[in-house]
């Protein structure tokens, strides 16, 4: 059996600053800028994240506890 209480990430795309709800959640921060990344295309058409938006989002990743 694994541990019960296992650290999580999440990220918003408020984060981004973008007014929407949709919340990233994950084992780590790549898969959950991933995540972001693939939201942000198909949601909102933003086909490439400039370097100080992926700086600005892994500043704003928050850990949560399960
Ligand atoms: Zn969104």
């Amino acid at each position: 059996m694994a541990e019960e209480r296992k650290e999580r990430v999440q990220l918003t795309c408020r984060d981004a600053g973008v007014d929407c709800d949709f919340v990233a959640e994950g084992e780590s921060v790549e898969e959950i800028i991933a995540a972001c990344a693939e939201h942000a295309e198909t949601m909102h058409g933003m086909i490439s994240f400039p370097p100080e938006l992926w700086v600005k989002m892994r500043s704003r990743v928050r850990t949560v506890k399960t």
